[in-house]
C-alpha cells in the first residue's frame, strides 16, 4: 500500500503540494485524521491545568488543526479548479464534518472560558498589535456566535440561525425558479431587428433545445443582456425587462416578499440578542467602515455627487434617443441599455477585436510581473519541477528584491470542464511564522481566459487583462504577507478592505506608462497607440454617473432593511423611499429589486453591499497616491503600501493600516475624479 501523501512532510520543491501523488482515496482518511488531530489539540488546551495565558490558549488554538488545513486547502482548491464527480462527492462528505468541527470549537464552553479569561486581562498583557488582534478575533469568534448567552438565549439563537438559513435557501431557490421558468418566444423574425447574429443564434439554439419554434429569450444574463442592449422592438424590451425585474414579486409560490420580511425581522432579533442595536451594527463591527453611521453617510455623500452627474447623462441620453427616433417624453429603464449602447458606439467605437492583438496572455503576464517588479522589486522565475494538477498550470518562484525566496506562484488561466467560471486567487499554503521560521506562502490565480487556437495565441479582451491584474493584486497580498499568525495573514481581512490590493492593480491597465511596457501587438511588436489608450480611458467613464447611482441605490436599500428597527413597510414602500433619492427613472408598478436581491437575502452581503463602492473609493484614493509619488518609478508609495497594507494582512484594524499608508482616511474625491463625476 502506498503512503498517504498528506500524512508525511512533502518532499517537493518548497514543500509544495504533491498534486502528482495525491489520489482521491487519500482525502477522506487524511481529513478524518486531521479532524481527530485538531480535536486532540483543542482537548489539550482545555485540559491544561495551568492558568490560561495568551500562549497556552490563544496561540495554541491558532496552531491547532495543522493537518486539517493541509488537506482542505488542496481539496477545495481542486474542487474549484479541476473538479470531478468523485471529488464533488468527497467534498459533500467532508463539508458537514468540517462544519461540525467548527461548531464543536465555537460551542465548547470550557474552551471559551479560557479564551475569555485571557481576553478579560487584555489591558494588562502588553501584547504587540498583531497579538492583540489575534486575541480580539479569537474572543469575538465565540462571542459573536452567542458564547456569552445563557441557555435560553443560546437556544433562541440556534433556532433563529436555523430558520434564517432555510429562508435564505428558499429565497435563492425562488429567484432561480423565477429565472428558469420564464421564456419569451419570438416567432416573427422582424421582432429580432437590431440583434447581432450571436444573440439570434443563441436564441435559436435555446428554442431548439426547448422544442419551440422560432427564437427563445430567457432571463439568464447572456440572453437577457444583449436583448436589452440591441433589440429595436421596444414593447418586447419592456416585456423582458418586466419579467426580469418582477422576479420573486408575483404573489405566487415563488414570491419573496414574506421571506424578506421574516429575514429582516429575524436578523434584527438576532442582533439584539447578541447585544447590537441593528443587524448592520453587528455586521459592520468587523468591517473597515466600522459603523452604521459611517456607511450611511458614505452612501449619502456619494449620492450628492452621483445624482447630478447621472441627471446630466440621462439628459444627454434622452437627447440622443430623440434624435434617433425616440418619440416619448421620458426614457424608461428598458430604454437605457439600448440607447446607451448606441451612444457609446458612436462616441468611442471601441471593440474587443481592436484591442486583443495587443494583449497576448504571455505579454500581459510579463506585464504584471514587470509592474510588480518596478513597484516592489520582486522577481519571478518560471520552474517546471513543481507538481501541478493540470499541465496547463504554470509555476514560478518569487524572489524579493534582496534575492530571498518569497513565495510560489501558480497561474492557471484557461477554461476547462471541471473548472468553475470566474476568476479567483487562493492560497494553497498560507504564510506564518512558526518556531522562528517564516513559512512562505503558495499562491494561486485561477482564471477562464480566451484559449489559444491553432493559428493564434491566447489574445485577451481588455476585461480579461484587468481581471488578470486584479487577481494578481490579491496574489501580491498573499505573496508579500509577513505576519506571525496565519489566520490574520494575507487576504484574511474584512470584505470592504480585501479588494484594495486587487483593484489598485487594475489601475495600471489604464495607465499609459504601465500599458506601454507590455501592450505590444503580438505580430508586429508595435506598442499600443495613444489614441487607443485614450479611448479605453474615456469609455471607462461612459455613463459613470448612472452606474454609480445604480450601485448606491442598492446599497441604500440594503441599509434601509438592515440599519434600523424593521419598519413593517411593504417592499414597494421601502423602495420608493430609496428611489426618491437614488433613482431617476419613472416608477413602474409590479417590479422591485428586493425580491431578487440575492446578495443580501440569499448570499452573505447583508449590510455589506456598500463595500463594492467603498472598495472603489479606496483603490482610487490609493492609486492617486501612487501617481502623486511618481507612478511606477518612484518607490515611496509602493514601499508604504507594501509595509502598511500588503505585508500586514488583517493584523491591525484596516482603517489604521490605511491611515499609516495614506496619512489620512480615504477620501471619495479620487474615485469621483477618476469617474469624471467631479473635476
Ligand atoms: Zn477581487
Amino acid at each position: 500500500m502506498t503512503q498517504n501523501p498528506f500524512l508525511s512532510s512533502y518532499t517537493t520543491p518548497h514543500q509544495t503540494a504533491p498534486f502528482d501523488k495525491i489520489k482521491n482515496a487519500d482525502y477522506l482518511p487524511a481529513l478524518k485524521d486531521g479532524l481527530a488531530q485538531g480535536r486532540k489539540d483543542v482537548d489539550a488546551i482545555v485540559a491544561n491545568t495551568a492558568t490560561p495565558t495568551f500562549e497556552n490558549t490563544i496561540v495554541a488554538l491558532e496552531r491547532s488543526g495543522d493537518l486539517l488545513g493541509k488537506v482542505t486547502s488542496v481539496l477545495f482548491n481542486l474542487n474549484s479548479a479541476e473538479t470531478t464527480p468523485e471529488l464533488q462527492k468527497i467534498v459533500k462528505e467532508a463539508s458537514p464534518l468540517l462544519s461540525e468541527y467548527g461548531n464543536d470549537i465555537t460551542l465548547n464552553e470550557k474552551l471559551f472560558a479560557r479564551v475569555k479569561a485571557v481576553y478579560d486581562q487584555r489591558a494588562s498583557l502588553k501584547l504587540d498589535p498583531e497579538s492583540a488582534m489575534l486575541l480580539e478575533k479569537s474572543y469575538k469568534r465565540f462571542a459573536r456566535n452567542g458564547a456569552n448567552l445563557n441557555e435560553k438565549g443560546k437556544e433562541r439563537l440556534r433556532a433563529i440561525d436555523k430558520e434564517l438559513s432555510q429562508l435564505s435557501l428558499q429565497f435563492g431557490e425562488n429567484v432561480l425558479n423565477e429565472t428558469n421558468e420564464y421564456t419569451m418566444v419570438v416567432t416573427d423574425e422582424k421582432d429580432l431587428a437590431g440583434l447581432p447574429d450571436f444573440a439570434r443564434d443563441a436564441a435559436k439554439a435555446t428554442a431548439k433545445q426547448k422544442g419551440k419554434e422560432g427564437w427563445v429569450f430567457t432571463l439568464q444574463a447572456p440572453s437577457y443582456g444583449p436583448f436589452m442592449q440591441y433589440a429595436d422592438n421596444r414593447e418586447l424590451r419592456k416585456k423582458l425587462f418586466m419579467a426580469y425585474n418582477g422576479r420573486g414579486f408575483h404573489g405566487d409560490k415563488n414570491d419573496n416578499s414574506a421571506i424578506i420580511n421574516k429575514i429582516v425581522n429575524l436578523r434584527y432579533e438576532r442582533a439584539n440578542l447578541l447585544g447590537y442595536k441593528t443587524h448592520a451594527d453587528f455586521v459592520l463591527e468587523e468591517s473597515m467602515a466600522g459603523s452604521r453611521d459611517k456607511v450611511q453617510s458614505f452612501l449619502n455623500e456619494l449620492v450628492t455627487y452621483a445624482r447630478p452627474a447621472a441627471e446630466r447623462q440621462l439628459a444627454e441620453l434622452t437627447t440622443y434617443a430623440k434624435a434617433h427616433g425616440f418619440t416619448d417624453d421620458k426614457l424608461q429603464t428598458w430604454d437605457n441599455s439600448y440607447y446607451a449602447e448606441k451612444l457609446k458606439k458612436e462616441k468611442y467605437d471601441l471593440d474587443d477585436e481592436t484591442l486583443k492583438p495587443y494583449f497576448k496572455l504571455e505579454n500581459v503576464l510579463n506585464g504584471v510581473f514587470t509592474v510588480a517588479n518596478k513597484l516592489y522589486g520582486v522577481t519571478f522565475k518560471e520552474r517546471t519541477d513543481i507538481p501541478v494538477y493540470n499541465s496547463e498550470v504554470k509555476t514560478f518562484d518569487v524572489f524579493d528584491k534582496d534575492g530571498k525566496f518569497l513565495a510560489v506562484f501558480y497561474g492557471d488561466y484557461f477554461p476547462r470542464a471541471g473548472k468553475r467560471s470566474g476568476a479567483w486567487m487562493n492560497d494553497i499554503q498560507g504564510q506564518k511564522v512558526e518556531n522562528g521560521e517564516n513559512i512562505r506562502p503558495h499562491i494561486i490565480n485561477v482564471c477562464n481566459f480566451t484559449r489559444p487556437t491553432d493559428t493564434k495565441p491566447s489574445l485577451l479582451t481588455f476585461y480579461e487583462v484587468t481581471t488578470l491584474f486584479h487577481e494578481f493584486g490579491h496574489g501580491l497580498h498573499g505573496m508579500l504577507a509577513n505576519g506571525k499568525y496565519e489566520s490574520l495573514s494575507g487576504t484574511s481581512v474584512p470584505r470592504d478592505f480585501v479588494e484594495l490590493p486587487s483593484q489598485v492593480m487594475e489601475n495600471w491597465c489604464y495607465d499609459p506608462e504601465a500599458l506601454k511596457l507590455f501592450a505590444k501587438h503580438y505580430q508586429t511588436g508595435e506598442v499600443i497607440p495613444n489614441e487607443l489608450i485614450e479611448k479605453i480611458r474615456a469609455s471607462q467613464n461612459f455613463m459613470a454617473g448612472m452606474a454609480n447611482l445604480r450601485q448606491l441605490r442598492l446599497g441604500l436599500v440594503d441599509m434601509y432593511y438592515h440599519g434600523q428597527k424593521p419598519t413593517g413597510e411593504t417592499i414597494s414602500q421601502v423602495e420608493s423611499r430609496v428611489d426618491s433619492v437614488a433613482n431617476l427613472f419613472p416608477h413602474v408598478d409590479g417590479i422591485a429589486v428586493s425580491p431578487a436581491f440575492s446578495h443580501i437575502f440569499a448570499g452573505g452581503y447583508s449590510a455589506g453591499y456598500y463595500s463594492y463602492k467603498w472598495s472603489e473609493v479606496l483603490d482610487a484614493d490609493a492609486f492617486e497616491f501612487f501617481k502623486e509619488k511618481g507612478g511606477l518609478d518612484n518607490k515611496a508609495a509602493a514601499d508604504s503600501f507594501r509595509k502598511n497594507v500588503l505585508e500586514k494582512g488583517g493584523s491591525e484594524k484596516p482603517m489604521e493600516l490605511y491611515k499609516k499608508f495614506r496619512g489620512r482616511e480615504p477620501s471619495p474625491k479620487a474615485m469621483l475624479r477618476r469617474s469624471g463625476l467631479i473635476l
